[in-house]
């Protein structure tokens, strides 16, 4: 289905795209990349990333988005994170036209470019120490000083470099580096660092390599290469530009890409430091990178998000140069959002009390009509059996009910959800511990969801499971994995220690209508009145497992109401 009236987004980036477009640049030509380093799996920040580049190509006509693999770092990369990206990618809905790069490619060409940069004078092979080079660099307000190395004729530079690549010297021995400028006031400019010796295998080049390209010299150059007309990063960035242009011009490379910076996505009481994220897999903490607490693209998924609402969610929060931080509820109205329209509604009992109808024949089953999505009636009505023993939510009923409480008391009524007004007479507990095991009702069999009898109105309606027919499930709700903000966390303190202990919460011996007892993993339901619910991968034939995509309860609604009336 094809949107008659898509909303092309507009931002301060896309009006650049378009100026160039209009002006000629580039030969018209639009081609950006979205450059993951395999060394972890993608999070909702990423996200961001994703569809504003593969969409700025999608937008533009002949506009095509590289995956660029950004591997130039042995020790950290790995296939298995390649894999993910790609699957992440093609999941959220967007694809590279077989444009799929690995910088890692580049490593003859970078080699050959650096050694343009020494035959030029441009680069020269340092040999302080790293503890020197620090020292020798200055502050943020004291210039550096030039290193002794830096006089270093051409061809001695050339045969050091040379050497290094051969594999003569050990890790730490030598850098080469740009010849810019120690005095600037831009620190990146202070002859950064090109190249490392770094004995270390990589997972695509193996040992061929003992030296490795920093990101600032490999990135701009692989840009380049590829002839990415605009090249999108965050923020941080920004006072690399300089270096970005110097590199791309001095090595005389064949395309000038145009760095154009943005500010990344940060969410409340999100993980979304590769690194974090990595320790809290590595430890344990989690299930794994699917785990549906933390924001991975895999998480969300597996906690029932959809790929339209990640997508709705990164066009709302649009594109800008400045930092801001979004509320983990604006997410979460996006999913709801969109579960709301395409969620057929069923019938679940998280917590259950049984329920019997006393003056309901027994051996009697009936099939009440109910209605799969009131939101979408082309979804159609389903057959939900009705029987003497049920199950009702514990919540849904109160011995002793407080003022506010329209629920189910002792002599009150309330009507099941497509069924039959039932009224408590009677409770009966547990002779040992006082507790309630079951609730003995009748019901007016005048009353029937739908019959031209239903004409009685009572306060409240709950939903309810037939004893003989529910389905048991497990099911998982999930809280925040923090509870404090990363952000207010001393970055000298162990922030793992922080972590929410009922950050899961298994609920075991939930039952759900029959209708579910085949739902395929992945498959989403809103259960009504509690939320919304996907089939977990863990689920097997003998024990259906839900998630807890997200509750019905709408926080973001009322923030937003007051943010409108303060
Ligand atoms: P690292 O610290 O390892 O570089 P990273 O999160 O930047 O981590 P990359 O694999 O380099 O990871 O990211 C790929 C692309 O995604 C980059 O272009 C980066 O700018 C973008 N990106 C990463 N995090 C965010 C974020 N929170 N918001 C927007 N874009 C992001
Ligand atoms: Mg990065």
């Amino acid at each position: 289905m094809t949107d008659p009236n898509p909303t092309v987004p507009s931002d301060f980036i896309r009006d650049i795209v378009a100026a160039d477009c209009a002006a000629g640049k580039h030969n018209g030509r639009v081609v950006t990349r979205f450059p993951p380093e395999p060394n972890g799996y993608l999070h909702i920040g990423h996200a961001k990333s994703i569809c504003l580049n593969f969409g700025i190509a999608k937008e533009n006509p002949g506009g095509i988005c590289h995956l660029r693999f950004d591997d130039t770092n042995p020790t950290t990369e790995d296939p298995e994170y390649v894999e993910a990206i790609q699957d992440d990618v093609h999941w959220l809905g967007f694809d590279w036209q077989g444009k799929k790069f690995f910088a890692s490619d580049y490593f003859e060409q970078l080699y050959s470019f650096a050694v343009v940069l020494i035959q030029k004078g441009k680069a020269y092979v340092d040999s302080l120490t790293a503890e020197q080079m620090r020292e020798y660099r200055g502050t943020l307000t004291e210039p550096g000083r030039n290193s002794p190395f830096r006089a270093r004729s051409i061809e001695e530079n050339f045969d050091l470099f040379r050497r290094m690549r051969a594999g003569e010297f050990p890790d730490g021995a030598h850098v080469l580096r740009a010849k810019i400028d120690m005095g600037s006031p831009n620190i990146n400019l202070r002859d950064p660092v090109l190249y490392r010796i770094r004995h270390a295998a990589h997972y695509r080049t193996g040992t061929e390599w003992c030296i490795y390209p920093a990101y600032d010299y490999a990135h701009p150059l692989s840009d380049a290469i590829e002839g990415i007309t605009h090249s999108i990063c965050t923020l941080e960035f920004e006072d690399h530009r300089p270096l970005y242009d110097w590199v791309v011009a001095e090595t005389d490379a064949p395309h000038r890409p145009q760095q154009i910076e943005f500010a990344r996505l940060n969410l409340t009481f999100a993980v979304m430091s590769k690194r974090k994220l990595l320790e809290l897999v590595d430890k344990k903490l989690v299930a794994g990178w699917d785990d549906p607490r933390i924001p991975t693209i895999k998480g969300l998924r597996r906690r029932g998000y959809t790929a339209e609402a990640i997508r709705a969610f990164c066009e709302h929060i649009g594109v800008a140069k400045r930092d801001a931080v979004v509320e983990m509820q604006l997410l979460e109205y996006f999913i709801r959002e969109d579960l709301n329209k395409r969620s057929p509604r069923v019938m679940a009992v998280l917590n259950p009390l049984k329920v019997v109808i006393e003056n309901y024949p027994e051996g009697t089953v009936e099939e009440m009509e109910a209605v799969n999505n009131p939101e979408d009636p082309s979804a159609g009505t389903r057959r939900v059996p009705f029987s003497r023993v049920l199950y009702i939510e514990q919540d849904d009923f109160r011995e002793d009910p407080p003022k506010q409480f329209f629920r189910l008391a002792p002599g009150r009524e309330v009507r099941l959800r497509y069924a039959y007004i039932v009224k408590c007479t009677g409770v009966v507990k547990d002779p040992q511990t006082g507790t309630i095991t079951e609730l003995r009702c009748t019901y007016d069999p005048d009353t029937k969801s739908g019959s031209s009898q239903e004409q009685r109105k009572v306060k409240a309606t709950i939903h309810w499971v037939s004893a003989a027919h529910a389905v048991p499930a497990e099911v998982r709700l999930y809280n925040p994995l923090l509870t404090t903000d990363l952000a207010k966390i001393p970055p000298d303190q162990d922030w793992t220690q922080l972590l929410n202990p009922q950050s899961l919460e298994r609920l075991t011996g939930c039952l759900v209508e029959p209708g579910l007892k085949q739902a395929p993993v992945g498959a989403r339901f809103q259960f009504e009145r509690t939320g919304y619910f996907c089939v977990d991968p863990d689920s097997t034939q003998t024990g259906l497992v839900f998630n807890r995509t997200v509750s019905l309860k709408d926080a973001w609604a009322k923030i937003e109401k007051a943010q409108k009336t303060s």
